[in-house]
């Protein structure tokens, strides 16, 4: 699972682009854009300040 990003809570600070390993996140101008590039490192998920992306599937195993 790619990454959850959470609309409302993101501020597009661009944080999670930078961290991400493998480039797989594009900020656009009303939201991110995660490629199938991910490799679900979870490090986007670490790096965001206010933790607006969430691992699917990190939590009771929901997906
Ligand atoms: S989980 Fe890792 S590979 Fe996937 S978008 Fe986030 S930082 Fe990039
Ligand atoms: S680090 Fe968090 S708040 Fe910043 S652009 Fe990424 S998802 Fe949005």
């Amino acid at each position: 699972m790619k990454p959850e990003l959470d609309d409302d809570k993101c501020m597009r600070c661009g944080a999670c682009v930078g961290s991400c390993p493998v480039n797989a996140i594009f900020l656009k101008e009303s939201t991110l854009d995660i490629k199938d590039d991910c490799t679900e490192c979870g490090m986007c998920v670490k790096i965001c300040p206010i933790h607006a992306l969430d691992m699917g599937g990190d939590q009771n195993g929901r997906r």
